[in-house]
């Protein structure tokens, strides 16, 4: 009987002298039960498992399954350190586990957070980096241990990325349809605009001669007479009026009559300088304003223009037609007003057709 002991058993017996069977049955009641070893096992498996590290989780069920078939194991030295081993190498396991996913997390937030940054200040031409952002997102190699949930995560931070991006090309979409829309629109604008001056540029003008209407001219007039009320720049103001316009109608017809008219126009119109005017004041009759300095530039500019019309011949059809012009000329220093001026030109045009024609009064008397 003693010879079926345990080794720690019979190590009792003999310290106790348990020499009976009677004495040895206190230390056989000691004895674990199976069924007890069982519940035992179950309990100690549960307290170890589950690991975050299904690696430990294999090894320790294929040893409890061991023990669950022989449940003495338990008292197995071997066994004993075996599952102390277990305990520990979990912890460590389940730590580097927790390190590792938790570094994951770190870097899909991270990598998120960039791509929002990215598609938030995109300038909406779909930006390369932002694409290459959710492929990061997407190749983050979930450590082989990852839970679920963390794969979870990254799908659904993908998923994220791609209807941000789907939003993004909508709205770079509609951007640049905007852009182009805008930009039509800009070219209406600007071609109205352009219509809008041309007319305007075409009522100013007189349509026979290309000068500027009475209109057109009186306003003009408002604009010089500002300069010289602030920077006292002189002036002329020229009234011309062709000479016996009616007879030239009556000879050559209504036709010949509005070819002179244009060309004498046209010769004003190239002789005056840029800041000076001419216009139409009506039927045959034209007024001019010229800047000048010294007399001597505007006698150049009245020689002038009595030499084109006088020396050259008006051409209608194939007849050469003779014109001349009468003209009085005031300076506007020596009046009150434009209007003084203008009226006292208007004189001296009544003045050189009184005198003959073919003639330019100024008011000092003098006569081209
Ligand atoms: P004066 O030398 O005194 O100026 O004589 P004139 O014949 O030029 O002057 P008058 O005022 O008697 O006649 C001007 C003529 O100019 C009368 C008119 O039929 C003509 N006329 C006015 N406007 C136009 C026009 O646009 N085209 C044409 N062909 N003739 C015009
Ligand atoms: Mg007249
Ligand atoms: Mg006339």
């Amino acid at each position: 009987m003693l010879s079926q002991l345990t080794k720690e058993e019979k190590d009792e017996a003999n310290s106790n002298n348990l020499d009976f069977p009677e004495k040895i049955i206190p230390l056989l009641l000691k004895r674990v039960h199976p069924q007890n070893v069982h519940e035992l096992a179950s309990l100690l498996k549960q307290s170890v498992l589950p690991s975050i590290c299904p690696k430990t989780n294999e090894e320790i069920d294929q040893l409890f399954s061991q023990i669950e078939k022989e449940p003495n194991l338990l008292f197995d030295k071997k066994v004993q350190d075996k599952i102390e081993d277990f305990i520990n190498k979990r912890f460590e396991r389940d730590k580097k586990i927790v390190i590792e996913q938790t570094s994951d997390i770190s870097k899909l937030v991270l990598l998120m957070s960039d791509y929002l940054n990215e598609a938030i200040s995109s300038n909406g031409f779909g930006s390369q980096n932002v694409l290459n952002i959710k492929e990061k997102v997407a190749s983050i190699n979930i450590n082989e241990n990852g839970l679920e949930a963390l794969t979870e995560l990254q799908n659904e931070l993908i998923n994220a990325a791609t209807s941000i991006e789907k939003e993004m090309n909508t709205v770079t979409n509609k951007l640049e349809n905007g852009k182009t829309k805008v930009h039509e629109l800009e070219e209406k604008v600007k071609k109205l605009e352009e219509e809008l001056n041309r007319t305007k540029t075409e009522n100013m003008k007189d349509h026979l001669t290309g000068l500027l209407t009475r209109k057109a001219f009186s306003d003009e007039v408002k604009r010089i007479e500002s300069a010289y009320e602030r920077i006292k720049t002189q002036y002329a103001v020229i009234f011309f009026d062709l000479d016996h316009f009616k007879k030239l109608n009556d000879t050559y017809g209504h036709e010949c009559g509005d070819v002179v008219l244009s060309t004498f126009g046209k010769i004003l119109n190239k002789s005056v300088r840029e800041h000076d005017v001419a216009g139409r004041y009506g039927g045959e009759e034209f007024v001019a304003i010229i800047h000048f300095n010294l007399n001597r530039e505007l006698l150049q500019f009245l020689k002038r223009i009595k030499t084109i019309v006088t020396e050259n011949s008006f051409l209608y059809k194939d007849k050469k037609i003779k014109v001349t012009f009468s003209a009085g000329v005031a300076i506007r220093s020596s009046y009150t007003s434009y209007e003084n001026t203008l009226q006292k030109a208007d004189m001296l045009l009544y003045q050189a057709k009184e005198n003959g024609r073919n003639k330019i009064i100024l008011e000092n008397g003098m006569e081209i």
